[in-house]
């Protein structure tokens, strides 16, 4: 799972961990981030760091 972009609204995280991608928005994380499509599950801070890590957090 990756953080694709943050909006006013929250973070938008897109997950492949089922071989098909899966979109959803976070309005504010706890210690994991489950995705509501297939279930799996990825710690937060692991998303967070590396979003502000990339360039997607500066565009
Ligand atoms: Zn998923």
């Amino acid at each position: 799972m990756v953080i694709d972009a943050k909006l006013s609204e929250g973070y938008v995280v897109l997950c492949d961990k089922r071989a098909e991608m899966h979109s959803f928005l976070i309005v504010s994380f706890g210690l994991s981030v489950e995705c509501p499509h297939c279930g799996a599950t990825e710690i937060a801070t692991d998303l967070v760091t590396d979003f502000y890590l990339s360039d997607r957090a500066a565009a």
